[in-house]
């Protein structure tokens, strides 16, 4: 056992020792990466740096693993087990790359330059700063949608990052504590133990299932004077939850969430939200008010300010306002050496993790031949100047037009997950030629097993099982 222990922390080890890199070239073409989320993370692993002078900007210096975030606000998970440093992945890249905590504010495609700027309050955090690009990869994800209603951004929790995790995870508790203050009135108990998540997409059915978990398993045990008040209500505007997975797992769902407890209100539209209670239409166009303590707010998301500007700098073209606009190789309508992938961009897929992913793993593609491109008309140039052998100078055309072919993106879909609370969870996975819908237990282990699997680093896989073995013992 200690041999096999020895031998498994020298591979990690190694793997983790930084290699000798080349130093940065600015003689190359300078690639500026903006985000650090899927597609920017799934890019920059599978790329080769070589040829190009990379730069890495974004307002969070690692990537958070966002089908688990649910797990951290009630604690199953550590907010540390699902994040990966940037500078993990770029520290192993042939060639150095920069790697700057900033965000952007600003792309001119016309002058091909990109202004970011250090939002840090330490003393000495630089100002603005705006530096030329020669290839951009515009990465930067999507923001929450909140269709103007108001009271939102004052009141709600949203479930995107990892802060935000950590506000559910705080406001929860307060909530818990304060309802369980002595003399506490009756009807103030049931509000503040009455949770409300807005909107029955992938998100807001996974964090009611994570919310039931910790009910059921922790705060009957820890809080057992107002644990049987706590109430969930999951409200959806549409006529039932998980509009994108077949009619099987969503009645599989409700009829999970209805067996654990957790109300679900369809064809109910939040129109307002005040500091203590949301403000409610239902079928029957009847007003409401529901009183809530925590209030999780997960509607889908919408383009950044960022985007919106880029869109409006290239209107002829960008004239969607669900996201970029980019061709079958991921080029942005309008804007020569601007790739764009992931949530920022409105294509025929959904937008999802996996999507990003693949398109990044795409781009890197496309970046390496661009890479050997250059090469090859490096080398052919020489071999003119010296007047090499014809043959030489005609595999080298070969070569070139090989790096110059291009295949447009294909996206491959491995299926749908979703944790559902008590330990089910609903997989759609198109198989056998057709879908296969499961859920329950297997479809848990499964869940299980995939994510585990997709998460990017040994750290990372260790880290949550170490949490999930730690909650099974000790709790949460
Ligand atoms: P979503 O867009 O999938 O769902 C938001 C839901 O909120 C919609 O069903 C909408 O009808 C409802 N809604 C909007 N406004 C409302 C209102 N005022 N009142 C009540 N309901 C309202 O959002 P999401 O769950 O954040 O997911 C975003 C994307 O990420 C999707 O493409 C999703 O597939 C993907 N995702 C996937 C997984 C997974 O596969 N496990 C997990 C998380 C997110």
């Amino acid at each position: 056992l200690l041999t096999a222990t020895g031998a498994f922390l020298y591979v990690t080890q190694t793997q983790n020792s930084p290699p000798e890199q080349l130093p940065v070239d600015t003689k190359k073409p300078t690639l500026v990466v903006l985000g650090s989320g899927w597609g920017a993370t799934s890019f920059l692993k599978s790329l080769d740096t070589e040829e190009f002078n990379v730069v890495v900007i974004s307002p969070r210096n690692y990537f958070l693993f966002t089908p688990l975030l649910p797990s951290v606000t009630v604690g199953t998970l550590e907010p540390r087990s699902i994040i990966q440093p940037t500078r993990y992945i770029t520290r192993h890249k042939k060639r150095k790359v920069d790697v700057y905590e900033a965000e952007a504010q600003e792309v001119d495609p016309i002058k091909k330059t990109v202004t970011f700027q250090d939002l840090s309050d330490v003393r000495g955090a630089a100002g603005s700063v705006t530096i030329p690009y020669d290839y951009l990869v515009y990465a930067v994800g999507c923001e929450n949608q909140t269709f103007g209603i108001k009271g939102v951004n004052e009141h709600a929790c949203f479930l995107k990052e990892l802060s935000d995790a950590d506000k559910i995870r705080t406001k929860l508790l307060d909530c818990i504590e304060t309802a369980s203050f002595r003399d506490q009135p009756q009807d103030e108990v049931d509000r503040l133990m009455h949770m409300v998540v807005v909107g029955g997409g992938p998100t807001g059915v996974e964090y009611a299932g994570e919310l039931h978990d910790f009910l059921i398993d922790d705060l009957k045990k820890w809080y057992p004077e107002v644990a049987d008040r706590l109430r969930i209500t999951l409200i959806e505007a549409l006529p039932n939850v998980l509009p994108a997975f077949s009619k099987q797992l969503i009645q599989y769902t409700e009829s999970t969430f209805a067996e654990n407890k957790i109300d679900v209100l369809t064809r109910t539209m939040v129109k307002d939200v005040k500091e203590a209670a949301v403000v409610v239409q239902d079928a029957n166009k009847q007003i409401r008010e529901i009183p809530y303590g925590l209030l999780v707010w997960a509607t889908g998301n919408t383009s950044r300010q960022i985007t919106r500007d880029l869109m409006s700098k290239l209107s002829s073209v960008q004239t969607q306002r669900r996201g970029l606009l980019v061709d079958d190789y991921l080029n942005l309508l309008g804007a020569e050496g601007v790739y764009a992938v992931g949530d920022c961009t409105a294509t025929s897929y959904a937008p999802t993790a996996q999507v990003a992913s693949q398109q990044g793993i795409y781009l890197a593609g496309i970046f390496q031949k661009l890479g050997q491109k250059a090469k090859f008309e490096r080398q052919l140039s020489e071999l003119r100047a010296t007047a090499a052998a014809p043959e030489e100078i005609e595999a080298t055309v070969k070569k070139l037009n090989r790096a110059a072919k291009l295949t447009p993106f294909h996206y491959s879909h491995q299926g749908s997950l979703a944790y559902i609370g008590s330990e089910k969870a609903i997989a759609d996975l198109p198989l056998f030629n057709g879908n296969v819908a499961s859920g329950g237990g297997a479809a848990m282990l499964f869940w299980r097993s995939a994510y585990v699997s997709t998460l990017y680093s040994v750290r990372n896989r260790t880290l949550v099982l170490a949490d999930w073995l730690k909650v099974k013992i000790f709790g949460r």
